[in-house]
């Protein structure tokens, strides 16, 4: 078999990654905000794994979750120079209620993904100190409209 795709390879450099959830749910919603909203068009790296940014940050019960995460990223930035960091978390994530059987954090999730989001930012930025970091938390309504918020710093 051999499928000839209607989309090429994107032969123009990257500034940007893209660290977000590996939840089937959010992949057309956020390729689209990535694409359209950000105007991205396809042209960027991205850091795709459960949980998406609370990969890059350090959690106590899980260590080496943190450190592959920020290899990943040192890597990509270094190869890529990527001076471009968009972060983005979602409600319901899978992820943090699994994180919750090694750390019942007694806060609301979102306050926590928020949190961890910051964490995230400041950990991209002790990588590569001149990057830019931007922050956002995606939600959907009960019939799957979903909307990404800004987060501040
Ligand atoms: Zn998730």
């Amino acid at each position: 078999m051999a499928y000839l795709c209607k989309s090429q390879v994107q032969l123009s450099e990257t500034d940007v990654l893209a660290v977000y959830c590996s939840d089937h749910r959010i992949q057309a919603a956020v390729r689209e905000f990535l694409d359209v909203n950000l105007d991205l068009r396809a042209n960027y790296d991205s850091l795709v794994v459960p949980g998406g940014p609370q990969c890059l940050v350090e959690f106590e019960a899980l260590p080496k979750f943190a450190w592959v995460g920020r290899k990943w990223s040192r890597a990509l930035i270094r190869l890529h120079s990527l001076k471009r960091m968009i972060l983005i978390a979602h409600h319901e994530c899978g992820w943090y209620r699994w994180l919750e059987d090694y750390r019942p954090s007694g806060n609301p999730v979102r306050s926590t993904q928020e949190n961890d989001l910051r964490a995230a930012g400041r950990a991209l930025g002790q990588i590569s100190p001149d990057t830019a970091v931007e922050l956002f938390y995606a939600v959907w309504d009960a019939n799957g409209a979903m909307t990404i918020e800004t987060v501040p710093l």
